[in-house]
């Protein structure tokens, strides 16, 4: 029996994870299930399953939890230390799909006991790619990529040699706004961007892929995850999202990776990984579709693909400050305490402002200047909103 842990596990990916797992569920032990205010779905998950525990992110949620779950043997528990703690319980796989830079910390430990992190968390790759690679390599573990444009590229790499890659395509939908100008999008609101075309994702990410700040983050975790240059790394936008990725090789040949817009295929690949087993996904029926259509980026509308190519070519910390930054942006935006494009005009000038503590050399950082420059973009982020 595979022994595996879902961080997350309330979430979108979390419950498309547990939908596979629910079906062939014999094969599996499940130690760790873990959410955040949602009690009653953690709870019915872990009875489900007979998780060995359940944490709740928020330690005043507690108590409901032990209540929902009194009358069987699962274990509660509750905070950032407990849920480090349930990362650190031994499991053959382990789901990474908290949401933000909360993910690293449980990941970083679970790839301590070398398991096979299948990583959701992109987050995790864009604020502390080179450590967590060390991490992983140092004590035998492994990390599958289980956003879909990266499991794309990570199939298309099969057999192949990273060195004959001269270019990695990841498409984006261009969510709701693909067509909106520029004075349109100062408009925004909350709903419009909550509504995404293609996919059925959680709430942050939605919005982050109207503004773009979801494929800038997927730039960055590109080149983090297959150790790219930054200049061998595209997007195209494709709405209806299809073709998740293409990847171009020394001889012209592009490889593009094609299938519907369920997360279940990425997640089903990680998890059973090396093989490939049936999924419940759509076949697609490619006359009915008829055509693929593709449109440049643009980087004025969408200036988050541009500061990801800021951020790409400084290295060091500006994916831990960009991140940071992003999110408590993305946090004043969902309060209603600032317009949509202001996110990104927020980040830009935080950069800005801690450019030059930015550039450190990868080697030299250590797990606590990442959580130092996150804590520091926030303040400043929500200084700026103040001001
Ligand atoms: P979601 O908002 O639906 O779920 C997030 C999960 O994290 C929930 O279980 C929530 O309780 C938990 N959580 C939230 N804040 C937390 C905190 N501070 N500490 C601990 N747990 C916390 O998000 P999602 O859409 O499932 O996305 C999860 C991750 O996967 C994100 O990093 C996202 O970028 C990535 N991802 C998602 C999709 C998708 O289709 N949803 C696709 C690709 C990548
Ligand atoms: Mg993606």
């Amino acid at each position: 029996m595979k022994r595996i842990s879902i961080f997350g596990a309330t979430g979108s990916i979390g419950q498309s994870t547990i939908d596979l797992i629910k079906r062939d569920q014999s094969a599996y032990d499940v130690v760790a299930l873990t959410g955040g205010g949602n009690i009653a779905q953690l709870a019915q998950d872990a009875r489900d399953l007979s998780a060995d525990i359940a944490v709740t992110a928020y330690e005043d949620r507690l108590p409901e939890l032990r209540k929902a779950l009194a009358d069987t043997d699962i274990e509660c528990a509750a905070g950032q230390a407990a849920l480090v703690e349930a990362a650190a319980r031994p499991a053959d796989w382990i789901m990474s799909a908290i949401v933000g830079a909360a993910g690293l910390a449980p990941g970083f430990e679970a790839l301590k006991h070398g398991t096979t992190l299948a990583l959701a968390n992109k987050e995790s790759l864009v604020t502390a790619g080179p450590l967590l690679l060390a991490e992983a390599a140092k004590h035998g573990a492994r990390i599958l990529p289980v956003d879909s444009e990266h499991s794309a590229v990570f199939q298309a790499l099969v057999g192949e040699e990273i060195s004959e890659v001269e270019r990695v395509i990841i498409t984006a939908s261009g969510g709701p706004f693909r067509t909106w100008t520029s004075e349109q999008l100062k408009g925004a609101t909350l709903a419009q961007a909550s509504a995404h075309p293609s996919w059925d994702m959680g709430q942050r990410i939605t919005i982050d892929s109207a503004s773009m700040f979801n494929k800038a983050m997927e730039l960055i975790e590109t080149k983090e995850f297959f150790g790219l240059n930054a200049d061998q790394i595209e997007t195209i936008v494709h709405p209806g999202s299809y073709i998740h990725a293409l990847v171009g090789f020394r001889d012209g040949a592009l490889m593009a990776h094609v299938g519907a817009p369920d997360m279940r295929h990425a997640i089903g690949y990680a998890l059973h990984w090396p093989q490939r087993r049936a999924l419940p996904v759509e076949r697609l029926d490619l006359a009915k579709l008829g055509a693929f259509h593709f449109e440049a980026p643009d980087e004025v509308r969408f200036p988050a693909l541009r500061l990801a190519r800021e951020v790409m070519e400084i290295g060091g910390l500006a994916g831990a400050t960009f991140n940071a930054a992003k999110e408590a942006a993305l946090d004043m935006f969902i309060a209603g305490d600032i317009g949509f494009t202001d996110m990104a005009v927020y980040v830009e000038q935080v950069l800005a402002q801690m450019s030059s503590d930015l550039g450190v050399l990868s080697d030299h950082i250590r797990l606590s200047d990442v959580y130092e420059a996150d804590s520091e973009a926030r303040k400043r982020t929500m200084a700026l909103g103040q001001s």
